[in-house]
């Protein structure tokens, strides 16, 4: 009922023509695997990549469940904002996701859960699914306020009354992105299942049970079977390993 979705965030990383990175057979395989099973890949390149890898993946016969976005939006819609990308000009040229609020911007950037939510407006108004990303840091878990955290940043960063289908959450532990740490998988699934029953108690049931939840923090290609086959995780934003087209086939395979 909810199609698992695996990302891949490439963050500010791959140079172009790079020959430890042919992008060509990075979109292949992956929509080999896509292929093989019932999943919906998402892969957000750099800005400046943008083009290209949707240039590839519209090249693809049956490209569906082939999703590429961007990793951050304006929260203006358009005009005199020198610098910023607008929501209108991603969709403009191929791409329908968004990365929303990943702690990298909350912390470096100070994005605020306010932002965050008039981004996924401007995002959803213009045809891009959000994907909206939320996760303590190592403190706030060790103080036992995870779930405190978590649900706050849900309730302010998503916007209400809108399709179900408009956005995925992911919930990346800060303390898990890019360390190679992670919560246990009985920690995974009762965080996940905790903040479904908190969805449906602010959101509704139908919202809450449609609604896909993908973890994300340090998902490889050893750890994301065990992760995968979690009842409410419905899929894995993925960093550091999508960036090796074997492992993150893999991941994607693992389902
Ligand atoms: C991320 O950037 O969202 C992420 C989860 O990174 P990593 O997989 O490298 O921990």
């Amino acid at each position: 009922m909810r199609t698992p979705m695996i990302a891949g965030n490439w963050k500010m990383n791959i140079l172009k023509d790079n020959d430890d990175f042919p992008e060509q057979i990075y979109v292949n395989k992956i929509n080999e695997a896509i292929k093989e099973k019932d999943v919906e890949v998402a892969i957000f390149p750099p800005f400046t990549h943008l083009g290209l890898i949707y240039g590839l993946a519209d090249e693809l016969p049956d490209n569906k469940s082939f999703n590429v976005g961007v990793q951050n939006i304006s929260d203006n819609e358009k005009g005199a904002f020198t610098g910023d990308v607008s929501a209108e000009l991603v969709s403009d040229v191929g791409g329908n996701i968004v990365i929303l609020g990943h702690s990298e911007r909350r912390s470096i950037h100070k994005e605020t859960n306010e932002e965050i939510c008039k981004k996924a407006k401007i995002a959803i108004k213009n045809g891009l699914q959000a994907v909206i990303c939320i996760g303590e840091t190592d403190e706030q878990n060790q103080s036992g306020d995870t779930l405190k955290v978590i649900s706050e940043q849900f309730e302010k960063s998503t916007p209400s009354d809108i399709d179900v289908n408009s956005v995925v959450i992911a919930y990346e532990p800060v303390w898990a992105i890019g360390t190679g740490r992670t919560p246990s998988i009985d920690d995974i699934e009762n965080i996940h299942s905790s903040l479904r029953k908190y969805i449906s108690q602010s959101r509704g049931e139908e919202f809450a049970n449609s609604v896909r939840i993908l973890y994300g923090g340090s998902v490889n290609a050893k750890n994301g079977a065990e992760i995968l086959g979690l009842n409410n995780v419905d899929g894995a934003l993925v960093g550091g390993a999508s960036l090796i087209t074997e492992d993150f086939v893999k991941i994607i395979k693992s389902l």
